[in-house]
Parts: structure tokens; C-alpha cells; sequence
């Protein structure tokens, strides 16, 4: 029989899963040659003021080109990694890998921050916070300049862990955002106790916040509670100029958004953010 999981998994041959099986193993094993051969990229989005259009941060998110698979999304394989533990050492690429890109942008862009976003297998990994610090000593990066990304159903799956991590790296400056706000199950009084800075308001909300009535009053209510709780707010997934001017009269105080920047290959991004408050101030 196939045990479900566990570091131990065992197969067994059974003819309906065969070929998913296989294919399960082969991504183990392209994965792990992923991370040696250099396979991963990371793009960054830029992250706006809406007030204004400055560029305050830039968001890593990681791409895998498989020279057999071809592009493959972080959505698809990021899962995988988890499951194999492999998410610590790519996680760790990228931390890495944005922190010395950011360091380096900083140069001509002071106060630019960077979001990375993090596993909850990375976040509750004893040797966490060690990891993070030594990325940012790496990078010449300091702690206030970075913002760890991580999803509410990874924060409640993990309430206690996670908290204890949380508050180690709170502690040692980096801050902390939720990401996917409100698709998952964080309780008033839970979201009070948890030392994070930034709420990001899943794109989901904004796709329809052009709209008048209940999509735009619920995007209304993350903004104020973001307000009464005296955090960041970011809209996720602006898409065009109506989603932006919503926002703006709601005072969400971030944004992104293929409407003001797409992802974009690190190269790209200085012009990016040069050109970054057109979108917004028109
Ligand atoms: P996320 O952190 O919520 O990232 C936002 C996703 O929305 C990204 O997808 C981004 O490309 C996409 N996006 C940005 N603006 C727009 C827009 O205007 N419209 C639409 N429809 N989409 C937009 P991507 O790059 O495919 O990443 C998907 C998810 O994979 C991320 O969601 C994040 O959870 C995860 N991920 C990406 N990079 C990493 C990483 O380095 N480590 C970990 N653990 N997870 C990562
Ligand atoms: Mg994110
Ligand atoms: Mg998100
Ligand atoms: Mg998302």
C-alpha cells in the first residue's frame, strides 16, 4: 500500500497511479537539480504608494524554466517542494538571491524594501530566524528593509510555532505581512496578537472592486481595520485604472498590480521604478 506521506513515503506499484506517481518522483528529483543547475529566477513587482505613485518595495517571486518541463508556476511547484522539505533551501536561494538584488537597488533607490515570500515549512524550521539574518549579512541589507510574506492559512495552521517565530524575527527588525488577507479564517482578536506590520489584501477582492456595494464594502472594511490596527494595507492585483481609483478614494495605502507594474526580470526593474508613478498620477 501507498502511505499518504511523511518523510518516509513509500511507493507501490498500483496501475491508477502509476503514471502520477512517477511523475510525483521525477519532480522530486528535477526539483533538487533545479536549485543546482540554476533553473530558478526571480522576478520582482514593484510595490506603490498610492498617494502619490512612489515605489516603495519590490515583491521576489520565484520562476522555475525546466529545460524538459518547461515554464513551470511557483503555484504548481511550490507544494512539491514543501512536501519533499525542499522549500528550505529554495526558500533560503531566495531570500538570498532578493536580498543582495535589493542591496544592490538600494544604491539608487534608498528607502526601496523587499517582500519575499515565505513557506510555513521555512517559518516553523528551528533554525528560521539564523537563516533570514544571515541572508540579510550576506546582502548588506538591514532587517527594517525587509518584509516577510506569509499566507493566512499558513499563520492559523501554525498558531503557536509560528507565533514564537514571528516574534523572534519582529524582534530582530524584519517585519511581517499577511498575505492572501482575507481568504482565510483570522479571528479579530487573533490578528491583534500577532506582531505583524502589513495586511495584503488578496487579489480576489480587488478584481471586483471597481464595482460598487458589498465587494468595495469589504474592501473598505480591511482597509479601516487595517487602520485601527495601525497597519500597512496593500492591494494585491490592481488591473486596471477603475480598481486604482477605488482604491484611492478608500485610502488603501499600497498598491500592485499588472495595471502599474507586471513582474519583471530583475534588469528591468530600475527603469520600472523610475517610471512607476506614471500609472498612478496618470
Ligand atoms: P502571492 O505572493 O500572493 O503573489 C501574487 C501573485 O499574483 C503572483 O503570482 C503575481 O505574479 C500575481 N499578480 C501580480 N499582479 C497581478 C495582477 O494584477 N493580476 C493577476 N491576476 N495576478 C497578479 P505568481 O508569481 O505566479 O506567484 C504565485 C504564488 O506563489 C505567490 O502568491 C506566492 O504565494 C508563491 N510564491 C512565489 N514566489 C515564492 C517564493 O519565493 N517562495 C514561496 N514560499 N512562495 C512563493
Ligand atoms: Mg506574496
Ligand atoms: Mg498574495
Ligand atoms: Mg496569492
Amino acid at each position: 500500500r501507498a502511505k499518504k506521506d511523511g518523510p518516509g513515503r513509500v511507493l507501490a506499484y498500483q496501475p491508477y497511479m502509476h503514471a502520477e506517481a512517477l511523475d510525483h518522483l521525477s519532480l522530486r528529483g528535477d526539483l533538487q537539480r533545479a536549485l543546482r543547475d540554476g533553473e530558478f529566477r526571480l522576478q520582482y513587482q514593484p510595490l506603490i504608494r498610492l498617494a502619490d505613485g512612489k515605489p516603495v518595495g519590490a515583491e521576489a517571486l520565484i520562476r522555475w524554466y525546466s529545460p524538459t518541463r518547461g515554464f513551470v508556476s511557483p503555484v504548481d511547484f511550490i507544494p512539491i517542494a514543501e512536501e519533499f522539505g525542499l522549500i528550505i533551501d529554495i526558500g533560503q536561494w531566495a531570500l538570498e538571491t532578493s536580498a543582495v538584488q535589493v542591496a544592490r537597488w538600494r544604491r539608487d533607490f534608498p528607502d526601496l524594501g523587499l517582500n519575499v515570500n515565505v513557506s510555513g515549512h521555512q517559518l516553523v524550521h528551528p533554525r528560521f530566524a539564523d537563516n533570514v539574518m544571515k541572508a540579510l549579512a550576506i546582502a548588506g541589507l538591514p532587517s527594517s528593509a525587509v518584509t516577510l510574506e506569509l499566507t493566512e492559512s499558513v499563520l492559523m495552521s501554525e498558531p503557536d510555532l509560528g507565533k514564537a517565530a514571528l516574534h523572534q524575527l519582529r524582534g530582530l527588525g524584519v517585519q511581517l505581512s499577511i498575505d492572501d488577507f482575507g481568504t482565510g479564517y483570522s479571528s479579530l482578536a487573533y490578528l491583534r496578537e500577532l506582531p505583524v506590520d502589513e495586511l495584503k489584501i488578496d487579489r480576489a477582492f480587488i478584481a471586483r472592486a471597481e464595482l460598487t456595494g458589498e465587494d468595495l464594502a469589504l474592501v473598505r472594511t480591511i482597509v479601516e481595520l487595517a487602520q485601527i490596527l495601525g497597519l500597512r494595507v496593500v492591494a494585491e492585483g490592481i488591473e486596471n485604472a477603475a480598481q486604482l481609483a477605488a482604491l484611492r478614494r478608500l485610502g488603501c495605502g499600497y498598491g500592485q498590480g499588472y495595471h502599474l507594474c507586471r513582474p519583471t526580470d530583475a534588469a528591468e526593474v530600475p527603469a520600472k521604478l523610475l517610471r512607476a508613478s506614471i500609472a498612478v498620477l496618470g
